[in-house]
């Protein structure tokens, strides 16, 4: 079996990456969020330029698949014309913000967008990323980041590390500068490492004053109503474009859900999840075969089928191939397809050595019905 591909970047809009359905296109929204006229520009750009497949990725971005090389021009300047393209494939690349979705947008993302959009602005590798999490409650710490702002047991503003349980009192007026002073200490430090959490585990010091405790998460994200309006799931991050239309100004989250701001009742439509309960909510399956030129065998229509099987107390990982994209972290239950059926991983990644190999369906429900 070969060995899966590893790109080492992210696509963006400017620099989409090629899949087995042709290209994806990430738009990374600005502050988290999309207008009314954005979501439905960009639906009307899926069918025009793409498959008419929408993505929800786990860095709260959205992408366009099955664009073309010669599509892909004037879907730029049609997402340019909607506000969602950055000025150079640099600053895309450094853009990587997520931002909670609860409360009022924080000044502190529409700062930092700006601080990374200047030309001083450190050259950050491509994974590099920033998490604002400073609602009341942290809601993005399982989120992947590596400069994370949140609000301390006191509820003030925190700077921290990823991978680190304390972090360094910052002020509003100066949390920006703060944090790109931590990321230009990443770029002096870092030697050959990517991540933070990395460096910081192999052993490198951070500056003075990174001692205040932070808040441990306790959200758990499901489909339902908020303060801010109501939250539904899309199985597997994905949903077509007819329904993508209908959602009216959105909030982006990393749970594979959207926020639809102001709204008490979601849609109805195939593609969006409103029940708490959705077993599909509890798998985590990639793009896999055909759509993923690496994939040794589909993935989601397999969750679909087990999804049934599944007991309220499982969670699910299924993969392509051994890269696991969808769930790069150990999951309980993990599924990886070979070239000869499927592989079960227990409490491991994609790639791990797996407990049972060869699996068919039958055998899948089988391990599933004795596992915990
Ligand atoms: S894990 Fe899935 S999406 Fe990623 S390369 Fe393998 S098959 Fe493709």
């Amino acid at each position: 079996m070969n060995a899966p591909e590893i790109k080492g970047y992210c696509p963006g809009a400017l620099r989409p990456m090629m899949s087995g359905d042709g290209l994806v296109v990430r738009i990374r929204p600005y502050n988290g969020r999309l207008s009314r006229v954005q979501t439905k520009g960009i639906a009307a750009l899926s069918l025009r330029y793409g498959n008419g497949i929408i993505d929800l990725s786990s860095r709260a971005n959205v992408q366009l698949r099955g664009v073309t090389p010669d599509t892909h021009a004037p879907l730029i300047d049609a997402l340019r014309d909607l506000s969602l393209i950055d000025p150079s494939e640099a600053v895309e690349s450094r853009r990587n913000i997520i931002v909670t979705p609860f409360g009022e947008t924080p000044a502190a993302a529409h700062a930092l967008t700006d601080a990374l959009g200047q030309p001083h602005a450190p050259a950050l590798p491509h994974k590099f990323g920033f998490a604002i999490d400073t609602g009341p409650k942290p809601v993005l710490q399982t989120a992947p980041a590596d400069i994370r702002l949140e609000r301390d047991l006191k509820g003030e503003l925190i700077l921290v590390a990823d991978g680190m349980s304390t972090g360094k009192p910052v002020a509003v007026e100066n949390c920006i500068s703060e944090a790109l002073a931590l990321a230009n200490w990443f770029m002096d430090t870092r030697s050959t490492h990517n991540r933070m959490a990395k460096l910081l585990g192999d052993g490198a010091t951070l500056p003075d004053g990174f001692n205040t405790a932070r808040q441990t998460q306790t959200y758990a994200p499901v489909p339902g109503p908020t303060p801010q309006g109501m939250i539904a799931g899309m199985a597997f991050g994905q949903v077509t474009a007819a329904a993508f239309a209908t959602l009216g100004d959105i909030r982006l989250t990393p749970w594979r859900m959207i926020l639809m701001e102001g709204c008490e009742h979601a849609p109805q439509h195939d593609s969006l999840i409103t029940d708490p309960t959705d077993p599909l909510l509890r798998i985590t399956a990639c793009t896999g075969a055909p759509d993923c030129a690496q994939a040794l065998n589909q993935t989601r229509a397999l969750a679909r089928h087990l999804a049934p099987h599944l007991k309220p107390s499982q969670t699910l990982h299924i993969s392509g191939c051994a890269k696991g994209c969808a769930h790069p972290k150990a999951a309980p239950l993990t599924l990886t397809a070979t070239g000869n059926g499927f592989d079960l991983v227990k409490q491991g990644r994609a790639g791990d050595t797996p407990a049972a190999s060869n699996l068919t369906q039958n055998d899948i429900i089988k391990a599933l019905s004795h596992a915990p």
